[in-house]
């Protein structure tokens, strides 16, 4: 039993669960479990664990639908914050969609569509919840989400709540003044123009279509590997360095797309994170290039070897 779990026990709107699997909760499938798992159904119970994390000196991470991290197999330790299970509520006023943080993006697209309402064609495929979205400034096919989000609410890392708007979301290339600061999102308001609903439908099919086709959608992955490179591409650094369909057991990079390293199965994280540092050193040895991961390694990664990092985020 968690010797934090008797200070949540008291608090109201969230459910709680110890020594909780997270590999159901990963796109990749593996990392060992979460000490305490905690689903909040509002802002003002994040709100509140995050106070009581800050004040216990609790260890804190937010996951949303896992599409973007890898976890580790010794798990997370403290408290986990899972939004996806019950803050993905989506209300429709006029040309804009006020959304919770957990909905998944693609429950975004279709309301937007049926709506009648452009704007977010680009996203379509794009797994993941809206909170992890606006922390990496999801973007694909010209699109991001910064060119559509007007106003956001937040919880500081002191469990002050507070609302962002405009050039303050400080969205850059998977970058926002959330991962910077470490604020949890938890609700956001995009702001879409009125369409033509079968134009926007066939637009994001097309986009499907097109992901289909050039990723490995098949396989458990956390999408895009590594960040792009200033004024390259690591996919194509990957290629030419001889990396596309380099596999190291049950895990390696894909065939069908070197951007991405895939779980073929049984793979656990620490050999998915040996592909990361394999890539990285034979891409730096071959070209002098640093890849900078934008997979995020969450959990208790201690005593094992990590792919580098050289910016925060
Ligand atoms: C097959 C595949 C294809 C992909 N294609 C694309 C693509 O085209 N473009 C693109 O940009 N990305 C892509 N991704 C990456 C991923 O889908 C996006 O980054 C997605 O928005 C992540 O959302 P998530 O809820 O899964 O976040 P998670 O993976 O759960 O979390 C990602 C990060 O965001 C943080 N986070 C999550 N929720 C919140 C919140 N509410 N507040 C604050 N921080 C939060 C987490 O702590 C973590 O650091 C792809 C991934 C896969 C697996």
């Amino acid at each position: 039993m968690s010797k934090y779990l008797k200070f949540f026990t008291d608090l109201t709107d969230l459910e709680i669960r110890t020594n909780h699997p997270l590999a159901e909760y990963t796109h990749f499938k593996t990392g060992g479990p979460a000490e305490i798992l905690i689903c909040p159904y509002t802002a003002e119970a994040i709100a509140d664990v995050v106070t009581i994390c800050q004040e216990q000196e609790i260890p804190l991470q937010v996951l949303g639908r896992g599409c973007n991290v890898l976890v580790s197999d010794k798990g997370i330790p403290g408290v986990t914050l899972l939004l996806a299970s019950k803050m993905a509520k989506c209300d429709v006023s006029g040309d804009q969609l006020f959304v919770e943080a957990g909905l998944r993006i693609a429950e975004a697209c279709a309301l937007a569509a049926k709506n009648s309402l452009t704007g977010l064609e680009f996203a379509c495929g794009i797994p993941g919840s809206i909170g992890g979205a606006l922390r990496m400034n999801a973007g694909a096919y010209d699109g991001s989400f910064d060119k559509i989000v007007i106003g956001t609410q937040y919880v500081d890392a002191q469990g002050v709540m507070g609302w962002v708007e405009g050039a303050e979301h400080e969205f850059d290339y998977r970058a926002s003044v959330f991962a910077k600061n470490g604020w949890i999102i938890t609700q956001t308001v995009l702001q879409l123009e009125q369409g033509d609903r079968l134009k926007i439908y066939g637009q994001m099919a097309e986009n499907a279509r097109k992901r289909r086709e050039s990723q490995p959608l098949e396989y458990a992955s956390g999408g895009s590997a590594f960040k792009r490179p200033h004024g390259n591409y690591a996919s194509k650094l990957i290629t030419e360095a001889g990396l596309k369909g380099y596999r190291m057991g049950s895990c390696g990079v894909s065939e069908k797309h070197a951007g991405f390293i895939v779980n073929y199965g049984k793979a656990k994280s620490s050999e998915i994170m040996a592909v990361f540092i394999n890539v990285q050193d034979e891409v730096e040895k071959q070209y002098g290039i640093v890849l900078e991961p934008e997979v995020q390694f969450i959990g208790d990664w201690s005593d094992q070897p990590m792919v580098r990092r050289s910016i925060s985020n």
